[in-house]
């Protein structure tokens, strides 16, 4: 077992041993049971966190309910609520390192994503923490005496189900817009990856959030997941993750008649035309499919390419990912391990699969030497020509796998980019700014990104998809309308 004493100077963890944090406690499952957390970069077991199921899912909803309304969180004004969590991003930002390092070993991400998540998550409260108090409803002009007005009033209490690929990221863009506006929380964390949501709840309470207000309950989907959605008194929920389990959180949310927001995957095309500054557009295009080692909703899976430029795009695309290297998280290395053996192994059947149906490997990268044998690692590989109707041209993968699929011209590109059934994100590559805000506005996608692909964590940025990608949106102030409902109120004063 790796101590882990020293990322929370030496509380609440004894020897890898975490609690979930309910109420402001530090608590164990009310059944006692537990589950290992093993490390992707050596697949070994580092600490364990509490397998919580409906029975402590209920007590976090119970703590939540009495902070909201009538408790502590409930009476503050926005002023000090967005000061406690203008405190939090400070205290995130203090111990950037520490929770850099925890996130690393946990995901098994490289060291310098993990320092980029950190970033983005101490300003996601930065940002939420300067919106808590300037937003209003309005006035509505009615004639006959009336006088109409709107407020944006909190849910109540918001489940959040999460990810395991970029938990910090997740956790600061649900709870820090969510909070800003006055709801309450339980937040179930996936069980691959949940350290840095326990030790920022704790620096939430360090800043100041009351007890209660931000419950982080640990353990498996089928059981915490299932029951935080299912719950009846959980105002709305917010999940991250694959299309099938949002279908599964949305059915058991509809038998309380309660919202959700749906941010599933995606396989965002990379569209660079012939006239595109190549030297520019390769490393962040490249970034964008090895990122977290391919495993991001975002991830630019898809590279549609140009026939007039495919010798020179293709050759110069499998140059570097000949080039690519995937080793231990701590290394100066191009990305880390996949999650676990599970999707390590999903993403190596896609990749057998595909050679099997003789499409063609255009490079392959390496594994560093001194990655552990008993690590979660894929290099990374580019395949093309990919036929349309393969599944590497339609499925998420999420790992490191670029699919190179050629287009003959803008009618050919607009009609790929939209032949999946995802519309997260994508990036068009041209120096023809006509050409590019029609693809802006024909490719149905959430985010369209134009000789460029995301924008420092995107924070500002409102953010959710189209199609199988779900619904609602995230980010930006976008987010503060989804995590709160409009009242209205009329008052008769007559003429
Ligand atoms: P997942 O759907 O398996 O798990 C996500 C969360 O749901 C975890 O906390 C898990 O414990 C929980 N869960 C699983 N089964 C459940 C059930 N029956 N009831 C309730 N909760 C349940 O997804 P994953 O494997 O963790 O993540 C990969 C997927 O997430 C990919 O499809 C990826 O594209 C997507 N993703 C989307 C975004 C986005 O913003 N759109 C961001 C990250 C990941």
């Amino acid at each position: 077992m790796v101590a882990l004493e020293e990322f929370t100077g030496g509380k609440p963890v004894a020897e890898g041993r975490w609690q979930a944090i309910i109420d402001g406690q530090h608590v164990d499952a009310l059944s006692g049971a537990r589950l290992d957390m093993v490390s992707p970069s050596d697949g070994q077991v580092f600490a364990s966190i509490p397998r919580c199921g409906a029975e402590d899912i209920n007590r976090a909803v119970k703590a939540a309910r009495r902070a909201f309304a009538d408790g502590p969180w409930g009476r503050m004004a926005p002023a000090d609520r967005g000061r406690i969590l203008m405190r939090l991003s400070a205290l995130i930002a203090a111990e950037h390192e520490t929770l850099a390092q925890m996130d690393a070993l946990d995901v098994g991400k490289s060291i310098k994503q993990a320092r980029a998540d950190i970033t983005v998550l101490s300003r996601y409260y930065e940002f939420y923490a300067g919106a808590a108090d300037k937003t209003g409803g309005e006035t509505i002009p009615l004639p006959g005496g009336f006088t109409a007005m709107t407020f944006r009033e909190p849910h109540g209490v918001v489940g959040a189900i999460l990810p395991w690929n970029s938990p910090t990221q997740m956790l600061g863009r649900t709870s820090a817009p969510a909070l800003a506006m006055g709801n309450v929380m339980v937040v179930k964390p996936a069980e691959d990856a949940c350290l840095s949501a326990i030790r920022i709840a704790e620096l939430a309470l360090e800043a100041g959030l009351p007890p209660g207000v931000l419950n982080i309950v640990t353990g498996l989907g089928e059981e915490a997941g299932a029951a935080l959605a299912a719950h009846p008194d959980v105002n709305f929920i917010t999940f991250t993750g694959s299309p099938e389990v949002g279908a599964i959180i949305q059915k058991l949310a509809a038998d309380n008649h309660v919202a959700v927001t749906l941010e599933l995957g995606g396989k965002s095309p990379q569209i660079v035309f012939a006239d595109a500054d190549l030297e520019a557009a390769l490393p962040i295009i490249v970034g964008a499919i090895t990122v977290n080692s391919g495993q991001t909703c975002v991830a630019g899976s898809r590279l549609l390419v140009e026939e007039a430029a495919w010798d020179r795009v293709v050759s110069a695309f499998a140059e570097r990912f000949g080039q690519l290297v995937t080793g231990p998280h701590q290394g100066d290395y191009d990305f880390g391990a996949l999650i676990n053996a599970k999707q390590r192994d999903r993403v190596k059947r896609f990749i057998a699969g595909a050679k099997a149906d003789g499409v063609a490997v255009l490079a392959e990268g390496k594994v560093a030497p001194d990655a552990a044998s008993s690590g979660y690692y894929v290099p990374a590989v580019l395949f093309g020509p990919v036929p349309v109707d393969h599944a590497l041209a339609k499925q998420e993968v999420f790992g490191p796998c670029l699919s190179v699929i050629p287009f003959k011209d803008e009618a050919d590109a607009i009609s790929l980019a939209n032949d999946t059934e995802y519309g997260l994100a994508a990036g068009v590559w041209t120096r023809d700014i006509g050409r590019a805000m029609r693809l802006a506005r024909k490719v149905r996608s959430g985010q369209i990104y134009i000789n460029g692909y995301g924008a420092g964590g995107g924070v500002e940025l409102p953010f959710g998809g189209f199609k199988n990608s779900g619904h609602g949106r995230e980010k930006g102030l976008e987010a503060l309308k989804e995590f709160s409902a409009t009242k209205t109120v009329v008052i008769n004063h007559g003429i």
